[in-house]
């Protein structure tokens, strides 16, 4: 067989080798119109089917809730429930017995009806159910045909989840040998994409349906870092990925054992690392990590399919899971970033991102603000305010919250300022004065100061030096005014970056929660002076390779901590 490259779109990070196991198999509508004297059994294996998978369900919550997982079980709990609905019940025993569907096409038709209805009824909440709603189907009907409900197979080695879409229970009952997940569909920002993310499961999605035609067992990578799934990899390629990964999990396996080590660099200087979560399953694996809180939360992934700006109730609903672990910890929450590529529904065709949109509704500001002084209660509570560009801004939100605040009896909680457009940097020193912390969103900041498109593949250079000078001006501007800098953009766990940003004297570094236990021990490897001194060079190169050259010692110091 030679190799073939599938390009798709990257959902979750990383480089993983397997053979091909497909959900989707024994899950297919087929056309066939079954004879009446077939009917009544192949109703009541559809309701079997059905029944089984809510067991299945149940089960797989009731232990997810005794590890603390509750986030995730309530999303179990709706599926099992749905389940168990009894007019969908009577919708899919109709479909058997009176126009004669097979019992896994008649679950998986019925149970489309009510995932297209969810998509349409114009609740952000119930719209995001639907994809919960086609992982019962797909459950359902794999029984219904006489498979494994679950993505369980008794194979040996690594397996690559091959898939149409998958819902969010699908990805946590994955078995500990699969290893990567490709997609024909699926979104970036999805449940599924977000919990793959928390798991560290390299995740391409977009693939088309040329990957549902891959046979069972078919070697595969999933290279989510170059966007592409490649089917039948040579053998040299095979061996290069092999060494890659074991290497990848070797130094993962020291990183978390060193993980309750201090991150001070090996001159003494501290630099923490917390966590950028959407969820309760990502604090949970960034507090295993060792993460010494969250230093971004993204709140607005929750609600890309709203409908209208969401109510204090919906914050709360959200907040509380991923909250909750953080009791004493840091807790940095974001307020809503829409626009750009997160805009949901009810913002299309609005101008402006992030802090600009969210005050030009001064409800839906304060419905957010009221529901994290509530739900944060108990942490280290920073509220973060995206996308600023004017000092104005952050006094606008201080003075939404402080009467919040008061009306409560809660202190008002520290405010900080993303620091991701140009703007924000060159206007660090007004800025510093107003906020108890900065926050630098090199993600945002390398796009819009090189002109980049923030998602092209390999990533964007935020070690270019023109994007190092707005960093170090605003850490200067912090130190002036006396506040802590931290970085929550992807560059503060890329190699390349995170050693200048160290250098240039940021204070915190915010990672994904599978990259904490590695920048924990990366901080630790470090020589802070050494760093410093390259770093200063950096600022005066004239490009990213340029700064690459520069940082070569730098980076043999990582490489050998892993
Ligand atoms: C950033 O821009 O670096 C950032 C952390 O924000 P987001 O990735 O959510 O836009
Ligand atoms: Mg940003």
């Amino acid at each position: 067989m030679t190799e073939r490259v599938l390009a798709g779109v990257p959902a979750s990070p990383g480089t993983a080798f397997g053979g091909v196991r497909r959900l989707d198999a024994g899950g297919e509508i087929d056309g066939t119109v079954l004879d009446e004297a077939l009917r009544p059994a192949a109703a009541a294996r559809a309701l079997d089917a059905m029944a089984q998978s809510a067991r299945e369900l149940d089960e797989l919550a009731a232990k997810l809730r005794a590890e603390g997982r509750t986030e995730e079980a309530d999303i179990l709990d709706a599926g099992s429930m749905m389940a168990e609905d009894p007019v969908l019940l009577e919708s899919v025993e109709n479909a058997v017995l009176s126009r004669g569907l097979a019992a896994a096409s008649a679950i998986l038709v019925e149970v489309e009806t009510v995932a297209r209805q969810l998509d349409t009824l114009g609740d952000p909440e119930l719209a995001a159910r639907a994809a919960d709603v086609r992982s019962l189907a797909r459950r359902a009907s794999r029984l219904a045909s006489g498979e494994s409900g679950g993505t369980r197979r008794d194979t040996v080695g690594d397996a690559i989840l091959v898939a149409p879409d998958l819902g969010p229970a699908d990805v946590i009952e994955l078995d500990s040998d699969v290893s990567g997940i490709a997609l024909a569909v699926g979104g970036v920002t999805g449940h599924a994409a977000i919990v793959a993310r928390g798991l560290g499961l390299p995740m391409v999605v977009g693939l088309g349906n040329v990957i549902l035609s891959l046979s069972e067992g078919e070697p595969c990578i999933v290279d989510a870092d170059n966007s592409a799934v490649i089917v039948s990899p040579d053998s040299a390629r095979v061996q290069a990925v092999r060494t890659a990964i074991a290497a990848a999990r070797e130094a993962h396996g020291r990183a978390m054992a060193a993980r309750a080590l201090p991150t001070v660099t090996r001159d003494g200087r501290s630099v923490r690392v917390l966590a950028n979560v959407a969820t309760s399953t990502e604090v949970r694996a960034a507090l295993e990590a060792g993460a010494d809180g969250v230093g971004l939360l993204r709140t607005e992934l929750a609600f890309l399919e709203a409908n209208h700006w969401p109510t204090v109730t919906e914050h709360r609903r959200t907040l509380e899971p991923v909250l909750a672990p953080l009791r004493g910890l840091t807790a940095t929450v974001r307020l809503l970033d829409f626009g750009g590529d997160k805009t949901p529904p009810f913002l299309k065709g609005a101008h402006g991102r992030g802090v600009e949109l969210l005050l030009e509704d001064a409800e839906a500001l304060s419905a957010q603000l009221e529901a994290i002084l509530e739900t944060g209660d108990a942490t280290e509570l920073r509220v973060l305010i995206p996308m600023v560009t004017e000092p104005g801004q952050v006094r606008a939100v201080r003075a939404a919250m402080e009467p919040i605040a008061a009306r409560r009896g809660s202190r008002v909680p520290l405010v900080a300022a993303m620091v991701e457009v140009p703007a924000a940097a060159v206007m660090a020193d007004r800025l510093a004065p107003e906020v108890g912390m900065f926050s630098i969103g090199t993600n945002d900041l390398t796009s819009f100061q090189l002109g980049i498109d923030r998602t092209r593949p390999g990533g964007s250079p935020a070690h270019h030096p023109a994007v190092l000078r707005l960093i170090a001006a605003t850490v200067e501007a912090a130190r002036t005014a006396g506040i802590p800098v931290e970085v929550c953009g992807e560059s503060a766990s890329s190699p390349l970056v995170m050693p200048l940003l160290v250098g240039l004297g940021i204070d915190e570094l915010s990672v994904g929660a599978a990259a904490v236990a590695r920048v924990r021990a990366w901080v630790r490897a470090l020589d802070f002076a050494e760093a410093a001194t390259i770093a200063r060079r950096a600022l005066d190169a004239e490009s990213a390779a340029q700064v690459e050259l520069l940082e070569r010692p730098l980076l043999a110091l990582l490489d050998d901590a892993g």
